[in-house]
């Protein structure tokens, strides 16, 4: 319980000072004009997600989890239990980033988790605050999944709570209206630029750039797509419904696969974006 409070306080602070941070950058050097300010129901994302994030996924993780690890034979555990805390933290964050990165690609490859997903691509204006634009069950998967492994193998929790912080505050910076480049380097690590191309509503985006922080999974697993200069357009081509509530209870569209991609999204809902 200690650390899910851990958890739980940190996000919040850190959802202040993101709050504090990217706002005003975001004013100063905005990489677009957005048509207005950001929707009612993505405040109500930015302070009830944190809270039913971590719990859920704390509590998700701690029953499979700990299902997992009575049947893991004793050795890998006393194995991984007695590694240093630093090379603990290395492997929290290589399987975290791992199964992070499939997570959510199955996130779009399978129809009941898309119907979640689908929330987070409903923006069709970045902007810092709509990183928080998840259904409550995307994200329970989506930090389950990412750190569920990790837990399973007996890694000290302190290190892997502090990287999920982490790992949240990245991703506001990934999705401020901030047009950020890291060039080549982009290869390795997600820029907010490499994950706007996951928003696009063109015909590249949606199953391209999954990863969270290490781009290098996109490069490896073959959904890489270069962000050389920012998309034009966000979005989902399938209507969604505007507010809180009904985004939450929305009836799931047809989910578009990895192999019909963006091209099948936008045959049948053309103009359904603006
Ligand atoms: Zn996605
Ligand atoms: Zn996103």
């Amino acid at each position: 319980m200690a650390v899910l409070g851990q958890i739980i306080l940190s996000s919040w602070v850190f959802m202040g000072l993101s709050l504090l941070m990217f706002a005003p950058l975001e004013r100063l050097m905005p990489a677009r004009q957005n048509r207005g300010r950001a929707p009612w129901s993505d405040w109500m994302y930015f302070w009830v997600n944190p809270t039913i994030g971590a719990w859920g996924a704390l509590t998700f993780i701690a029953l499979l989890g700990a299902t997992i690890r009575a049947l893991l034979p004793a050795w890998v555990l006393h194995w991984t239990a007695g590694r240093p805390v630093a090379w603990q933290l290395f492997l929290a964050v290589l399987l975290a980033e791992l199964w992070g990165y499939w997570a959510h690609r199955l996130a779009h490859a399978i129809p009941w988790l898309w119907r979640f997903h689908r929330v987070h691509h409903s923006i069709e204006e970045m902007r810092w605050i709509s990183a928080h634009r998840q259904h409550p069950i995307d994200v329970i998967w989506l930090i389950a999944g990412a750190n569920l492994p990790a837990f399973a193998l007996g890694v000290n929790l302190r290190p892997l709570a502090a990287f999920i912080v982490f790992e949240r505050c990245y991703t506001v910076f990934l999705h401020a209206n901030l047009d950020c480049s890291y060039g080549l380097a982009d290869h390795f690590l997600a820029s907010p630029r490499f994950h706007h191309w996951h928003h696009d509503a063109g015909e590249v985006g949606l199953n391209r750039n999954f990863a969270g922080i290490f781009s290098v999974l996109d490069w490896i697993f073959g959904t890489y797509h270069p962000p050389l200069f920012p998309p034009e357009k966000f979005g989902d081509a399938a209507p969604m419904a505007r507010g809180y509530i009904n985004q939450i209870f929305a009836t799931p569209p047809p989910a578009p696969t990895l192999k019909q991609g963006r091209a099948n999204a936008q045959s049948s809902g053309e103009t359904s974006s603006s």
